[in-house]
């Protein structure tokens, strides 16, 4: 049975069909993340009926449809809890009764870090662990944990997910949340413009003239010795690894994935990681690995699948049965 599948960013809404473990399809909108959700579900049902087409397939041959959002999620009543600024009405929306009126199908949601973390334990770098955590480094920082064998998440979908905003500096940054020093308003994408122009060797250094401020540029011009990049760069991994031990503390996991847009730099991030969990994480057990991602984009579609069908397609047969 082919799932569609829709991962919603601040940038992107990345749309697929999955079937088995696969993408058999795919394509990326613009997120448009400044316009009503109700607006831009009418993209996302164009879309995957576009994709059915290319397959020479309807919405009717497929046997649901899978979110992954980046908020909040009640995951058992399909509910987007808060749209902290991007997609303004999502929490008043019911999807359920969007995605059986639009496209004849029964809906399945969760939080996008959660859905990463999905993806790989069931198809990627976490196969085979029962106890897993992931860590999303991208516009903002999420995380995630499974547990036993169970996906975490608490009375309201919170558990596991605020990795990033977890205090990593007492009395730090304002972050987004309310709270200070959160883990995401002191090394994220979103904070990076603030974070660099608050140095001093920031007008002198070439990321100054970039077109484009990201993580990206920082980690190619530091590794071209440019001191102000070399600055952010160490900042940004230190927090990213106190993260990544305040996630092993919490959790207990086998093994720690990172994952997201900025881990076009794995190669220096995951050493940097992993030496800092080693040297600073309780573990008198032994070595918490620190594994890149192995799907990439693919973790959440792929998750899309496994969550309808899986456990909450399970509960909503339940019910309408
Ligand atoms: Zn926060």
């Amino acid at each position: 049975m082919i799932t569609l599948a829709a991962d919603f960013g601040g940038r992107r809404i990345k749309l697929g069909l999955v079937k088995d473990g696969r993408v058999l399809a795919r394509q990326v909108l613009p997120a448009n993340a400044d316009q009503p959700l109700s607006t831009r579900l009418e993209a996302v049902a164009d879309g995957l009926r576009g994709l059915c087409a290319e397959q020479r397939l309807t919405p009717a041959n497929c046997g649901g449809v899978g979110f992954a959002y980046p908020s909040i999620v009640d995951a058992r009543r399909a509910r987007i809890m808060d749209h902290f600024g991007k997609f303004g009405d999502a929490s008043q929306l019911d999807l359920r009764a969007w995605a059986m009126t639009t496209l004849g199908l029964p809906l399945a949601i969760d939080n996008d870090a959660r859905m990463a973390l999905i993806g790989e334990w069931q198809y990627g770098a976490g196969r085979g662990c029962n106890n897993l955590g992931v860590i999303t480094l991208g516009t903002g920082l999420g995380a995630s944990a499974v547990i036993e064998g169970r996906v975490l998440r608490g009375v309201h979908g919170q558990a596991g997910i605020l990795g990033g905003h977890l205090t990593v500096r007492y009395g730090g940054r304002q972050c987004v949340c309310g709270n200070l020093g959160c883990a995401e308003a002191e090394g994220s994408t979103w904070m990076l413009d603030k974070l660099a122009r608050e140095r001093e060797d920031f007008d002198q250094s070439p990321l100054s003239r970039e077109p484009r401020l990201d993580y990206a540029a920082v980690f190619r011009l530091a590794a071209m010795d440019d001191t102000c990049a070399k600055a952010l760069r160490d900042h940004s991994l230190q927090i990213w690894s106190v993260t990544a031990v305040n996630l092993i503390h919490a959790y207990d996991p086998e093994k720690v994935v990172l994952c997201g847009g900025i881990m076009a730099s794995a190669d220096v991030i995951v050493p940097a990681v992993q030496a800092y969990v080693e040297r600073c994480a309780h573990t008198p057990w032994g070595r918490v690995e620190v594994v890149p991602s192995a799907l990439g984009d693919d973790a959440a579609l792929l998750a899309c699948e496994w969550l309808w069908q899986e456990e909450l397609g399970k509960t909503i047969l339940c019910e309408e049965t």
